[in-house]
Order: structure tokens, then C-alpha cells, then sequence
């Protein structure tokens, strides 16, 4: 293609939740197999600078980049359907947008004038978007909210001028709908359609396709009908089918002609599409042999839009396996002693996610204690890690209120412990922080480098001896205690290259007892799924003696 960068705007309307973050990445997907690069950004209308400080019960979960920026959970759809390499610039909120023109205002960067919401905050979002435009065929951007909330007005009248600014063949609007099915009318509804469309009219933008989901397939004269209602043409409107498995978006788009759409009003020229790598992915995901259940052992369990990435890492795992994973939510506060063996009853492995405050804390040490003293695998992530060191303090190494000092300041034994003063292996500097540090932004976040021990079970699983993985956390196994639980058993396999971190730790008499302080389920891509989680399975499904799906009953 030529060398004009390309946009595509995508909106969604009626109800949130309809899946614009998944479209917006398959979307990705479907031009990658062509041959074309793709970026894709997320434009976020809350007044939060990011998600870092937000409640998982209502967000779900903060994904977490490279560069350590605090993303939506949407940047996790876009790295698991395409290549694109994301950053803090594929994120913007009000918030952000907002505190860039407070700054240059303060700094008086516009002296004599009167900061206005147009021109200035929507100069500000247009300039957002042009920052990832460098070097891509095409750019996604991904408007957040409803079309008809206020807060998203600043970032449609933006979008609808950078169509004028960057030309009209360069620039599509993609405008995501529900299609209901009303079970007494026996027929598909396409009035809320109607009316989205309108609104977003009424704001100056013309959307020049409809993704409308449904879960019933189109009729030709439905399509027509919404075509003729909403201005777009009969082969712009795409049936967004509900899916079994969130994989096959991009082939039933693709089935429904939105890539060859795309391509011809943006004016493209492109190979043909290569899709299958995402057939294969499909069918193994559809035809397992085994199945294993993991206890997840959380707080945010209600939601599982708190723990995106840790699911899809974990049926990731599956697939070399040939294996099923079945996901078995267990809120930690349910866990006691008593009630350990019936809660965590039948599950292959056992998992303690990441996770912030004092809440269900006993809950889940008594669940590592159970995995460790069973031998039934065990992996604990970041808090999990935490917790499976503050578990074997307290009864292996004797170390009875072994705690963190994030749940207990005054505990005799800190093995987790605020981190004061670390080298920073990326920068090479000096870090702080204390109690009174900003809560924004100022975990150790984003890629660090590991050196593994070798012949450990990390060591195998990875198949070499450095990586480099997401942090995102502010407490650290406290070094002072480094010998005593080594000596009571405990391997590190895992440290940073500044020599002073513990990344991940390991129990040598286990089948499989692993903690990293790190998130590795942020890299996993279900084309090429995370080691650690593959080894996890493969360990859960030895544990399970390779338990076989009754065909027939698979779903
Ligand atoms: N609360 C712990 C810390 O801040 C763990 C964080 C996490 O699990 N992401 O270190």
C-alpha cells in the first residue's frame, strides 16, 4: 500500500460490554494477515491519568505494557490478536489528555489565550493519535463508553475533525450496535440501532460500517433495512454473531466481508488474507482430550473481567497440552481449615493471583499450605508468590508470624517487605519510596530482566537462562531472610541481574511449586502460550492422570 497512514475510528453504541475492545483487536487481527501493520489505541473518557488506581470489581483488570505503563484491559485484547507493540502512548484518558494541557498551561505555554475544551483538549487527543501513527500501514483507535455519554463529546468532536485533517479516503468510522432478538416479536429489533446511528450523527460523524451483534445471523433484508436506516451501504452492515470462543471473531468477521470492506473504502491494496493459523488455534481450542481444573484462589472472584489475562494465559496453557481448563473461582475469604478440603476438593492446581490488601489473606496461605503438604501444584503470582513465601516461613522454617509488612507493619518476621531503596535495573538509578509515596504510578512496573537458576524447574520451562517479564507491585521478599528459608528448603530460581531481587521461587520436593513476584500471564498470546503456564498445565494434568474428555459431552 501506499504510504498514508489509515485510520479507523471505532465507536460503540446502545450498551457498553458489547465487545468493542474484542472487534477493535480482531479487526487488527484480519489486517495483520494481510500483510498490513497495525497499531491500535484506546481512548479512555474517565478522568483517572490511568487505571492504576481503580477498583478491579469495576474496571476488571489493569493490563500492565512493556514499558510499565497502566493500561485497560483492552491493551490485553489488542497484544493477544496482533503484533503490535503497545505503550503509554496507546492509552489516553480525560485524565491524561487534561493534566498534558494543565501542565503547558502552568508552564505557560499558551500565554494571552483562554484554554478552551476546543481547540485545546481536542489538539491534545488529535496529537495522541498522530504520536502512534509512526511507522504503522494502519492505526485503531478505540473510543471508550457509549456513544451519548458526555464525557466521550470532547473525544467524537476530536475524531471528527482528524477525519477532516487527515483526509477523507484515509479515515473510516466502524460503529459497533446491538441487534436484540425479541423472543414475543420473534424477529431481531434494529430501532436502537437506528437511534445510536442518529446520535452519533447529530455529533457530525457518519459511521461508514455497523458492526451489529446479535445472536442471530442477519437477514439480507434486515441489513438492508439498517443500511437504509443508518446511510451506510447493505455489505457495511456485519453480523458480530455471538462466538464459542473469543478466537473466532476474526474468522467470522472475516466470513462476513468486513476485511474487504475495510480495504476497499479506505482504499487499500493488500495479499489476501492468511487465516490459518487462526483455524488451527480455533479447532484445537474446540477439541481437546483432557480437561483439568484450576481453583483460582482470589478476592475479585464475582468478576472475572478482573483476571482477563490470567484466563486467557491459562487456556493458553492448555492448548499444547491438548487440554481443557476449566476455571473454578473460589473466594479466599470462604477458606478456612475446616473448610480448605471442600472448597479446593477436585481440583488438578491450584492458583493465588495477584492481588492488593489484607482481605482473604488467611485464606489463601491456607490454601498454599494445602497445595504444598498435598503436592498438588501450585503457582502463585506476584501476591501469590508473596504469600506461598509468607506460608513457608510460618511452618516450614519456623518463622511462626512471618507476614507482610503490607498486612502486618509490626511483624516480627517481614519475609515481604517495602523495598526503600533498590537499583533500578532499566534506568541503572537509585529508587524510593515509603508509605507517604503517591499511589499513582509508583509500583515497580513494567519489564525487568531475570537470570534463572539453572537445572530449576523455571530453568526448563523457559528453555533458557535470562528473561524478562511484568512487574507490577510495590512489596519484596526481604533479603535478611534469604539463608534461613533457603536453608529450610526453598530454592530461588530467579533473581534480577542487580542481584538483589528475588523473582521467583520454588519448592525442590513439590511436583510443581512455583511463585514469581512478576506477571507473566501480561506475555502470553495464544498463538505462542507463556512457558510457565504451559508447564503449569502439563504438571496439573499429570496430577489429574491425564483425565479424558467423555466426547460427546465436550462443549
Ligand atoms: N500487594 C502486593 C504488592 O504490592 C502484590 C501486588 C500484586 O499482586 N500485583 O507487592
Amino acid at each position: 500500500m501506499g504510504n498514508e497512514t489509515k485510520y479507523i475510528f471505532v465507536t460503540g453504541g446502545v450498551l457498553s460490554s458489547l465487545g468493542k475492545g474484542l472487534a477493535s483487536a480482531s479487526i487488527g487481527a484480519l489486517l495483520e494477515s494481510r500483510g498490513l501493520s497495525v497499531t491500535i489505541q484506546k481512548l479512555d473518557p474517565y478522568i483517572n491519568v490511568d487505571p492504576g488506581t481503580m477498583n478491579p470489581f469495576e474496571h476488571g483488570e489493569v493490563f500492565v505494557t512493556d514499558d510499565g505503563t497502566e493500561t485497560d484491559l483492552d491493551l490485553g485484547h489488542y497484544e493477544r490478536f496482533t503484533h503490535a507493540k503497545l505503550g503509554k502512548d496507546n492509552n489516553y484518558t480525560t485524565g491524561k489528555i487534561y493534566y498534558s494541557v494543565i501542565t503547558k498551561e502552568r508552564e505557560g505555554k499558551y500565554l494571552g489565550g483562554t484554554v478552551q475544551v476546543i481547540p485545546h483538549i481536542t489538539d491534545e487527543i488529535k496529537d495522541s493519535i498522530r504520536k502512534v501513527s509512526t511507522g504503522v500501514d494502519v492505526v485503531i483507535v478505540e473510543i471508550g463508553g457509549t456513544i451519548g455519554d458526555i464525557e466521550s463529546l470532547p473525544f467524537l468532536e476530536a475524531i471528527r475533525q482528524f477525519h477532516n485533517d487527515a483526509g477523507k479516503n484515509n479515515v473510516i468510522h466502524i460503529h459497533l450496535t446491538l441487534v436484540p432478538y425479541i423472543k414475543t416479536a420473534g424477529e431481531v429489533k434494529t430501532k436502537p440501532t437506528q437511534h445510536s446511528v442518529k446520535e452519533l450523527r447529530s455529533i457530525g460523524i457518519q459511521p461508514d460500517i455497523l458492526l451489529c451483534r446479535t445472536d442471530h445471523l442477519l437477514s439480507p433484508e434486515i441489513k438492508k433495512k439498517i443500511a437504509m436506516f443508518c446511510n451506510v451501504d447493505t455489505d457495511a452492515v456485519i453480523t458480530a454473531k455471538d462466538v464459542d470462543c473469543i478466537y473466532e471473531c476474526p474468522l467470522s468477521f472475516h466470513e462476513e466481508g468486513l476485511d474487504n470492506k475495510i480495504e476497499k473504502l479506505l482504499n487499500i491494496w493488500s495479499r489476501a488474507p492468511r487465516l490459518e493459523a487462526w483455524k488451527t488455534l480455533c479447532h484445537n481450542l474446540k477439541t481437546p482430550d483432557f480437561e483439568v481444573t484450576i481453583a483460582i484462589v482470589g478476592k475479585y472472584v464475582n468478576l472475572t473481567e478482573s483476571y482477563k489475562s490470567l484466563n486467557e494465559a491459562l487456556t493458553h496453557g492448555g492448548i499444547p497440552n491438548q487440554c481443557r481448563v476449566n476455571l473454578k473461582f473460589v473466594d479466599s475469604e470462604t477458606i478456612t481449615s475446616e473448610t480448605c478440603k471442600v472448597r479446593l476438593q477436585g481440583v488438578d492446581g491450584i492458583l493465588v493471583p495477584g492481588g492488593f490488601g489484607s482481605r482473604g489473606i488467611d485464606g489463601k496461605i491456607i490454601s498454599a499450605k494445602y497445595a504444598r503438604e498435598n503436592k498438588i501444584p501450585y503457582f502463585g503470582i506476584c501476591l501469590g508468590m508473596q504469600i506461598a513465601v509468607m506460608e513457608f516461613a510460618r511452618h516450614v522454617a519456623g518463622l511462626e508470624q512471618a507476614n507482610s509488612t503490607e498486612f502486618d507493619p509490626d511483624t516480627p518476621h517481614p519475609v515481604i517487605d517495602l523495598l526503600e531503596k533498590w537499583i533500578d535495573d532499566k534506568s541503572g538509578t537509585i529508587q524510593r519510596r515509603d508509605l507517604h509515596s503517591d499511589k499513582g504510578g509508583t509500583m515497580r512496573l513494567g519489564a525487568y530482566p531475570c537470570v534463572l537458576e539453572k537445572e530449576s524447574l523455571v530453568a526448563k520451562a523457559y528453555g533458557t537462562d535470562t528473561i524478562s517479564e511484568r512487574h507490577r507491585h510495590r512489596y519484596e521478599f526481604n533479603n535478611a531472610y534469604l539463608e534461613t528459608l533457603k536453608a529450610a528448603g526453598m530454592t530461588i530460581s530467579g533473581i534480577a541481574p542487580s542481584g538483589d531481587l528475588v523473582e521467583i521461587v520454588e519448592l525442590p520436593d513439590h511436583p510443581w511449586f512455583l511463585g514469581c513476584q512478576f506477571h507473566p500471564e501480561f506475555k502470553s498470546r495464544p498463538m505462542t502460550p507463556h512457558p510457565l503456564f504451559r508447564s503449569f498445565i502439563a504438571a496439573t494434568l499429570e496430577y489429574s492422570g491425564y483425565r479424558k474428555i467423555v466426547k460427546g459431552e465436550d462443549s
